[in-house]
């Protein structure tokens, strides 16, 4: 779906965010274009009660959008005609191995590990394929008995672990964001980060703007944060007392003893 542009060619909502209406079990997202318009995609079911098998008649897309989406109807650009002239596109994921087949054939990319889209990773993890296969044809000096084990096997624990991390992040997106105490958490690591940024980067950073973390470093660094913050979350009072230094002091406390 489509939110235009307003007449002057600015952004009808702030442009440098990418913005999520979270349903629990669907949400609608809006990624911004640079010129003006948002493309927006609705995450939903399949089939099941609320579902796209469930909305075929026109009424009843209308009354969805109006009770689930009310606050998204002055920006978007006849959502109910364009719900009824698109069919809805599956995701799948793949996991396979091996990837590669009587060392003559390597799979790359979606082939060897198709994700769900929720982390904005599926095409970086497949030029991530691209660039290791490359270092290692240069290593291993041309000798494909050698390239292939050594790519599937440095290539598959990334792969599965961004998989791990895209389903994760649907539940992030399409619930947890509508939180306030989760949305406080992210406030406090925000923050945290900030002051001791060798002990702690959050995890969408790690995956987002860390080229040099593997996935599957990130998975298992920010499961290890998970349960920091969960130490955090818990002290009394913490939705009022989040900004006073002993949070702070804590958090150092705590980290430094799992990351120091
Ligand atoms: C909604 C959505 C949002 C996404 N957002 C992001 C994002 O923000 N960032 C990101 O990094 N990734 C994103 N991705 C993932 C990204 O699109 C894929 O990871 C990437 O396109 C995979 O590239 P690929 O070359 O491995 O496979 P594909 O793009 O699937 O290419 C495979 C090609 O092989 C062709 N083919 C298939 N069978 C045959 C055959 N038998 N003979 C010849 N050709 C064949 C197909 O037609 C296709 O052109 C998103 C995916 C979706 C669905």
């Amino acid at each position: 779906m489509n939110i235009p542009a307003n007449p002057d060619g600015t952004h009808k909502l702030e442009k440098n965010a990418l913005h999520i209406w979270p349903r629990k079990d669907f949400m609608l997202i809006a990624l911004p274009n640079p010129d003006g318009t948002f493309t927006c995609t609705l995450f939903l079911n399949y089939s099941g009660s609320l579902s796209f098998e469930s909305l075929q008649e026109r009424s009843a897309v209308q009354a969805f959008f109006e009770s689930n989406f009310a606050d998204a109807m002055d920006y978007l650009e006849n959502p109910v005609d364009v719900f009824m002239e698109k069919t809805a596109a599956p995701l799948f994921l793949v996991q396979v191995f091996p990837w590669s087949f009587n060392r003559k054939v390597g799979l790359i990319g979606d082939a060897a590990h198709a994700i769900v889209p929720f982390y904005g990773q599926g095409m970086n993890c497949g030029f991530e394929d691209c660039a290791e296969l490359n270092r290692l044809i240069a290593s291993h000096k041309h000798d494909w008995d050698a390239i292939f084990p050594a790519y599937e096997n440095a290539r598959k624990p990334n792969g599965d672990a961004i998989a791990e991390l895209s389903k994760r992040n649907f539940v992030e997106m399409s619930d947890l964001s509508g939180d306030p105490m989760f949305q406080l958490r992210k406030k406090i690591e925000a923050k945290f980060s900030d002051l001791h940024p060798q002990l702690w980067t959050p995890l969408y950073s790690m995956v987002t703007f860390s080229p040099e973390v593997p996935y599957a470093e990130a998975l298992r660094v920010g499961d290890e944060q998970n349960k920091v913050m969960e130490r955090i979350m818990a002290l009394p009072g913490i939705e009022d007392d989040w900004d006073e230094p002993y949070v702070m002091q804590q958090l150092l406390e705590l980290a430094s003893e799992a990351f120091g």
